[in-house]
């Protein structure tokens, strides 16, 4: 499994396996365990996900050494602010069975996140973070953090597809030393991206699966992934992903794909801010 190096010198796996609506914890539990089994190290929760206790299950039950795992959770909205971000990584870190975290981000460009950043960053200084980072910070608000602190984010996590690829952000990124992190990698499938004909062509070409080609675009791009499966030959086929390559033309003919908008989440509509905000407040997750 690649590296990339952060702006700190962290080394973090330029795969990892995300847990994002996996909300029944007995399967969360056991999705992780088998990512862990077929060699992903790097795992990317959040509060949020309400599953940080079963990510943590697994880590135990797994038996891999806590020094060779990524180990990254996310502060929402409702933990922003000093004091409140420092109960917050309190909380997750209990919650995932750890000490320290690999990577901490702040989960949305909303509320009091420049305290957040306070306390991140005192907890980065005191060793219980070996890498603090944000998402969905548009360049307005990252370049804007930036001006603004002595710790420039290792990590943007963004939504990062062939429909929404984002060239000048990731450009904007390079030139600050900010990571950019792929969420979604696949848009969870939506507008057809597992059978769209450009994509489709190319895995034929290459013998591979069109999420295979997906992935390698991105990383291919110099960007992080974090693809989510509960299905462990999905997850198998997620990580072969590292010994086939896409030519320049491959790599034009899928830059053509790009809608040039979120297609996911978009931070600046109001509609979106209100259904994050309210996320909470209608939790599915069954017990472990
Ligand atoms: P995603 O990885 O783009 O897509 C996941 C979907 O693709 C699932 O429905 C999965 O189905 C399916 N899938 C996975 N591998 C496949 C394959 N090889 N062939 C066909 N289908 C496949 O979506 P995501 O979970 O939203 O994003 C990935 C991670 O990013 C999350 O889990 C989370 O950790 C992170 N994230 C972060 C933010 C943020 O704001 N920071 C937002 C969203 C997500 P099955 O599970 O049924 O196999």
């Amino acid at each position: 499994m690649p590296f990339v190096t952060l702006n700190n010198g962290v080394k973090m796996p330029q795969e990892g396996f995300g847990v994002f609506q996996v909300t029944d914890l007995e399967q969360c539990k056991q999705a992780v365990k088998d990512a862990l089994n077929l060699g992903y190290r790097l795992l990317d929760t959040a509060s949020s996900y309400q599953n940080e206790e079963a990510v943590g299950a697994a880590i135990k039950e797994s038996g891999v050494p806590r020094q060779e795992l990524f180990l990254t959770t996310k502060a929402y909205m409702q933990e922003m602010g000093y004091e409140k971000t420092k109960e917050a990584f309190d909380r997750s870190c209990k919650k995932l069975g750890t000490d320290y975290l690999d990577l901490y981000l702040i989960h949305m460009p909303l509320a009091d996140y420049y305290g957040a950043w306070r306390a991140m960053t005192e907890l980065y200084q005191a060793g219980r973070i070996r890498a603090i980072g944000v998402c969905n910070f548009l360049p307005d608000r990252l370049v804007d953090l930036c001006f603004n602190t002595d710790i420039v984010p290792a990590v943007n996590q963004l939504e990062l597809h062939p429909f929404y690829q984002r060239a000048d952000e990731l450009a904007l990124l390079k030139e600050y030393g900010v990571q950019p992190e792929a969420w979604a990698p696949f848009a969870e499938g939506m507008n057809g991206m597992f059978t769209n004909p450009v994509l489709s062509a190319i895995a034929e070409a290459h013998g591979k699966t069109t999420a295979q080609v997906i992935l390698r675009w991105n990383v291919q791009r110099g960007v992080v992934i974090i693809p989510k499966s509960v299905h462990k030959e999905r997850m198998q086929q997620n990580l072969a992903i590292w010994d086939f390559a896409l030519t320049d033309a491959e790599m034009q003919q899928i830059a053509s794909l790009d809608l040039g908008r979120p297609q996911m989440l978009d931070t600046r509509n109001v509609k979106e801010v209100r259904r994050v905000y309210d996320y909470l407040n209608n939790p599915v997750v069954t017990s472990l």
